[in-house]
């Protein structure tokens, strides 16, 4: 089971930095974000964090709007944080579906547990995770984009989880690089099925750190990929 994900959306350098480094420390892992509207489009197109600390004066687009926005698509624990406490009144008027919120400054030890507390509650309202058998021994958990070994989960970026998926599912098949280039939306720009190879070539990098290490995406050559299951 790996550490769960705590996206911070914080413009303060210093105050990300201090604050990753307490969620670190009690475990967590954590992605840094500084600008709203960069987060809002992580939280529509990766895999969905344990939760988010959103702070309210952002570049791009302020927390309140990445609050509402990502209401209408996730229920992710969202607790915000803001210097201004007409801010947080605000968001109480407008119950922007912020499940906690805390006042700058804080204490760091405070708010990781706010975070604790925040996923408590979380899991007792989450619908348990389905994990769906695949091929040689992989499991895809479709709702939290991940891909498993077992009980080992692959690091996966949205791209490869897809690519992987797709191969899983057709265990024996031949993809063509041209029907794997299908899965990669976000590559439109880069048509080039070299992009294909060097996702594949991170995939196999990342199945050969499990332990032990899985060499199931064969190369036909001319061709594309299959999946072997063992
Ligand atoms: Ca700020």
């Amino acid at each position: 089971m790996s550490a769960e994900l705590i996206l911070v959306v914080e413009d303060e350098p210093k105050l990300a930095a201090l604050v990753r480094d307490y969620l670190h420390a009690a475990g967590f892992r954590s992605e840094w974000l500084a600008d709203g509207r960069l987060a809002l489009e992580r939280l529509r197109t990766g895999p969905m964090p344990a939760a988010v600390l959103l702070d309210v004066m952002l570049p791009g687009l302020d927390g309140l709007e990445v609050c509402r926005a990502v209401r209408a698509f996730s229920d992710v624990p969202i607790l915000i944080n803001s210097a201004r406490v007409e801010e947080l009144d605000r968001l109480l008027g407008l119950e922007l579906g912020a499940d906690d919120y805390v006042c700058k400054p804080f204490s760091p030890r405070e708010l990781v547990a706010r975070v604790k507390a925040l996923l408590r509650r979380a899991q007792g309202r989450l619908a348990p995770v389905t994990l769906v058998p695949a091929a040689g021994g992989f499991a895809v958990d479709e709702a939290g984009q991940r891909i498993l070994w077992h009980e080992q989960a692959l690091s996966l970026t949205p791209v490869e989880f897809r690519l992987l998926r797709q191969l899983l599912q057709h265990p024996g098949r031949v993809f063509e690089r041209a029907q794997l280039l299908d899965l990669i939306h976000e590559d439109f720009r880069d048509v080039s099925d070299r992009v294909v190879d060097s996702h594949v070539k991170n995939i196999r990098r990342k199945l050969a750190a499990l332990d032990p290490p899985q060499e199931c995406i064969a190369s036909v050559y001319g061709v594309g990929y299959r999946l072997d299951a063992a």
